[in-house]
């Protein structure tokens, strides 16, 4: 029987609403650049080009929020609240009419990011990594089952800091929407039950501090709460 050289984690993993039950977390995905207003904001231009992917590591997940500490290497760390679409059934090269089958839920995500690295990598023509993928940048709320809500599409997606509307959207401004994006990376990626994807954020993203308290919002999937706190 072999063992492990050092000692295993466990599973990175969701609470499912209304369950006793986890949503365990395969690969995350991130969709940049789906609304419009954001990609004006950030500099782009928000004619319809394809959509980017980046990932980012599984274990970046917070399970409902809480606690998290501001991460190393970056002095402007900022926020971008986003539909997350949790994957349950395996699929590859899906049409957009097919796509929406795999998904088993939905739910509320932060997309933390390094901006400082992130805008770095772009003008240095390096991968965002840095920027996107670190400790705890995946703040998620629960996952509710397609079963319980329906499929997400519509409705207002929203995020304050300190009591502060910063970030106030609706999912139907996608440029691609869920079934396009799905359909779109299962060309790349072959999709996988415990895979989530960030579908984008709507425009109003900012820094945040230590001692900043972030609430956010989807229709339909409640609220997702995270205070950051100092190394
Ligand atoms: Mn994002």
């Amino acid at each position: 029987m072999s063992s492990y050289a050092v000692p295993p984690w466990p599973l990175p993993a969701l609470p499912v609403a209304g369950t006793e039950a986890l949503f365990p977390v395969r690969h995350i995905y991130c969709v940049g650049r789906n609304y419009a207003e954001h990609v004006k904001e950030m500099g782009g231009d928000a004619a319809k080009e394809p959509p980017c992917f980046f990932t980012k590591a599984a274990d970046a997940v917070v399970p409902g929020g809480g606690k998290v500490r501001y991460p190393l290497g970056t002095k402007d760390l900022h926020h971008e609240i986003e539909l997350v679409v949790a994957i349950g059934s395996e699929g590859e090269n899906l049409e957009a009419g097919d796509a929406l089958a795999c998904v088993y839920g939905y739910a509320i995500g932060i997309d933390f990011t390094r901006r400082d690295l992130q805008n770095a990598a772009k003008e240095a023509r390096q991968p965002w990594d840095l920027g996107k993928s670190f400790a705890q940048a995946a703040p998620l709320g629960a996952v509710f089952p397609v079963a319980q809500v329906g499929q997400v599409t519509r409705g207002e997606i929203w995020l304050e800091v300190n009591g502060q509307r910063k970030q106030d959207g609706r999912l139907e401004d996608m440029i691609w929407d869920l079934p396009s994006v799905l359909a779109l990376l299962s060309k790349y990626y072959r999709l996988l039950p415990g895979d989530l994807i960030f579908t984008g954020t709507p425009s109003g993203v900012g820094p945040v501090v230590p001692g900043d308290r972030l609430r956010g919002g989807i229709a339909g999937l409640g609220t997702l709460e995270v205070e950051i706190v100092a190394r």
